[in-house]
């Protein structure tokens, strides 16, 4: 029985990021992430939140919150290790992508943006669209490079790295984190020195917690690049194209607290409808799309975003948290690794003194 290890609970695509990067930085402490759905798990529900976002980075500007510039942050360094996975791994399912954005009511602070301005990264090609480019009920609008994601490639591969560099899953709903140290002493996986939280919702006990339903749809037909309208009634259209020839994703709700986990025939329809009206280059009849699949995720949403965080259970017991990421997790995943293994690092290092 190995004598101390680390725990990761969760398989999203926060906790396989992490224990991926906790690989990286602690090569000789076995890893075991502990997950109540997997990417391998068949159907998965709607809480498992990573199996059914787009996924697009879209950068959220102007900055105007420390919560927005501190996701910032998180975003900008994300992009720089997926546009790495793109280039050296095109099988991971991430692609960089053009991007374009309309908005129907733009905010002052936008209106501010300049061609040449850093928007998604460095270098991104950020240019503001001129009057006669826009389509007619559109204020503003944008291009730039951005990266777009394969979901059900991108987690399966970054799972079969986590498993060849020796890491162990097991596929377990636990019912609370402190749970996590009675089952691996059950189960001999030795000593936990630390148990990460990526849970997502920390198993519904933190009251700052909310889920957004969304509902997107998955057609066959493959877009050229991901382009999202700001409508005038805060409802928003999008496009997001699947690396791989996965298709296109078309959205989207954002439903505060609505656990409905059917989809909703009506919304899919009003979908289709406004990708019709919307954007008239990719799918000119709502009978011509080819529908794969209806999605349906709870985004697991947190007042005042991450909770990133140690909480000392008990002398023996640590548990680093990192949940939260709402409708971010995957443009945050790598920011939000580093930030959470910092946390077990600072972790180990008092133990070790100990
Ligand atoms: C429609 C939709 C579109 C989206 N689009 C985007 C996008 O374009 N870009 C973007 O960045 N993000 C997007 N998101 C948001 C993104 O999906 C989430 O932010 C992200 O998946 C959260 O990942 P996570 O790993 O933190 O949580 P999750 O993916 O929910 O994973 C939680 C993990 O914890 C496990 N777990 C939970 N409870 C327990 C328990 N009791 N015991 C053991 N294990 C447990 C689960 O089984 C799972 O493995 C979208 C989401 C939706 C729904």
């Amino acid at each position: 029985m190995p004598s101390s290890t680390i725990i990761v609970i969760g398989a999203g695509v926060t906790g396989l990021t992490t224990a991926v990067l906790l690989q990286q930085h602690h090569p000789t402490h076995p890893i075991t992430i502990i997950a109540a759905e997997t990417p391998s798990t068949p159907s998965p529900t709607a809480d498992y939140a990573s199996q059914w976002a787009g996924a697009h980075y879209r950068p959220i500007h102007p900055l105007t919150t420390p919560q927005l510039r501190f996701e910032h942050e998180l975003t900008m360094h994300t992009a720089s290790t997926m546009r790495r996975i793109a280039r050296e791994n095109p099988e991971a399912g991430v692609a960089e992508t053009p991007a374009l954005e309309y908005f129907a009511n733009t905010p002052k602070e936008i209106l501010e943006l300049k061609t040449g301005d850093v928007y998604a990264w460095p270098g991104d090609g950020f240019r503001v669209l001129g009057k006669t480019e826009l389509p007619a009920e559109a204020e503003w609008g944008c291009e730039y490079q951005a990266y777009c994601v394969n979901v059900s490639v991108y987690t399966r591969w970054l799972m079969d790295r986590f498993i060849a560099n020796g890491g162990k899953f097991i596929q377990h709903r636990l019912s609370s984190a402190s749970d996590a140290f009675e089952f691996a002493r059950q189960n001999n996986l030795g000593r936990p020195h630390v148990v990460v939280n990526c849970s997502g919702r920390n198993f519904d006990a933190d009251p700052k917690t909310k889920i957004i339903r969304g509902q997107t749809v998955l057609v066959k037909q493959q877009y050229h690049r991901t382009i999202t309208w700001q409508h005038a009634d805060g409802t928003w259209a999008f496009l997001i194209p699947r690396p791989l020839n996965g298709g296109t994703i078309v959205g989207g709700t954002k439903e505060i607290d609505d656990w409905e986990a059917s989809p909703r025939a009506e919304t899919r329809e009003k979908l289709l409808k406004r990708s019709v009206e919307s954007f008239p280059d990719f799918v000119a009849k709502v009978e011509d799309f080819v529908v794969l699949k209806d999605n349906v995720g709870r985004r697991p949403w947190r007042e005042g975003g991450y909770r990133f965080g140690i909480e000392r259970l008990g002398s023996e017991k640590t548990v680093v948290h990192g949940y939260g990421a709402g409708g971010r997790g995957y443009e945050c995943s790598w920011g939000a690794a580093r930030e959470i293994a910092g946390l077990v690092k600072q972790v180990l290092g008092t133990q070790a003194k100990l």
